[in-house]
């Protein structure tokens, strides 16, 4: 992304109306830290042009963390997510370079940089078939890196990604590898998982309450590609070409504002169709209050539509996580012998 490219972003992002205390700044979407160190202290002093508070956050594999970049994270007070699926056998099992080679070794290199340098991270862990039967060895790894949070994302038949090793019918085997981690994590709360939290979050709101998604809600997220290209929803529509909607590109932050965008008649089709979706999901689905509609994008790789409701992906990271999380406060409650639960007394 060229310099005149990040000040025109500072500017979109300026005038744009989204939530911002902070608004997230998420570089994100292939490896963000290929591009030198220079160019995130030129970008981050620009995008001070903003004038609205950002939180820049790096999604990375860390297999280039050095000192210098951990020097960057801690003046700029960069949140850090490390994308590593577990221990060695699990995680070489797919993530390998473009040689074949399992990428550990050069993760843990990186993670090791972040904690001598103290700088607190998050993980993000593809479950696939090769980790849904090893819970105890994912949490326990993961306990051992340091790490206070974890995420979790089924592997996806998405984009590029044509078929998922999880299939679609191992929904039983990760409801137990996530009620084993519940059981992991109800001994041990220090760990956040955050499937597990956020669902008892949903399940703790009152009666009626509805969750809401970002990603099937426009501008809550907005997605913009390094010529300043801007879609909103998925950000897994980026750089998509579908024969309906042709590219999901509505605007770009040289020529654009966010009223454009709103008007652009690609925008409108797809907002159209993804809100026929949301309502199927709200008339059909017995979730729906616990999920909000579904992921866009998830929709339109599996079945060629947004106007669907029910996914491969949601009955994995929607309903089977929420069987997992009912089950499991249905039998505290029983614990504790009352007929209420109580938020406050959440594990
Ligand atoms: S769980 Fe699936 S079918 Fe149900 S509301 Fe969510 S996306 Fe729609």
């Amino acid at each position: 992304m060229s310099m005149q490219t990040v000040l025109a972003v500072a500017r979109f992002l300026r005038d744009v109306p989204v939530a911002r205390n902070p608004l997230s700044v998420v570089w994100h979407a292939g490896e963000p830290l290929t591009a030198p160190i220079s160019f995130y202290e030129g970008a981050f002093e620009r995008m001070l042009e903003a004038s609205t508070p950002l939180q820049h956050n790096f999604q990375t594999n860390a297999t280039l963390i050095t000192d210098a970049w951990c020097g960057l994270i801690r003046k700029w007070s960069v949140q850090v997510g490390v994308s590593i699926d577990g221990p060695k056998f699990i995680h070489d099992a797919h993530r390998v370079d473009r040689a074949g080679s399992g990428t550990f070794d050069r993760v843990m290199r990186g993670i090791n940089k972040l904690r001598e340098h103290g700088i607190p991270f998050s993980v993000l862990a593809v479950v696939t078939a090769a980790s849904v039967n090893a819970p105890d060895e994912i949490w326990h790894f993961f306990k051992s890196l340091g790490t206070s949070r974890i995420a979790l994302n089924i592997e996806e038949s998405e984009g590029a990604h044509k078929s998922s090793s999880l299939g679609g019918t191992q929904t039983e085997a990760f409801k137990r590898f996530l009620s084993r981690l519940a059981e992991l994590q109800f001994a041990d709360p220090s760990m956040s998982v955050r499937e597990l939290d956020n669902m008892r979050r949903h399940l703790s709101c009152r009666v009626g309450a509805q969750v809401h998604r970002s990603d099937n809600r426009p501008g809550a997220i907005i997605n913009i590609d390094i010529n300043g290209n801007i879609t909103t929803f998925s950000p897994e529509l980026l750089g998509v070409e579908h024969a309906r909607y042709g590219k999901f590109v509505w605007g770009n932050v040289h020529q654009n504002c966010w009223t454009d965008l709103l008007a652009n008649p690609g925008f409108r089709a797809a907002h159209e169709d993804i809100a026929r979706g949301v309502e199927q999901c709200r008339q059909t689905c017995p979730y729906f209050l616990l999920c909000g509609g579904g992921s866009p994008s998830n929709k339109l790789f599996e079945h060629e539509s947004f106007s669907v409701a029910d996914t491969q992906y949601c009955r994995f990271q929607i309903q089977s996580v929420a069987d997992v999380v009912m089950e499991k406060m249905e039998a505290e409650l029983e614990l504790k012998g009352t007929g209420s639960y109580l938020p406050d007394q959440a594990i």
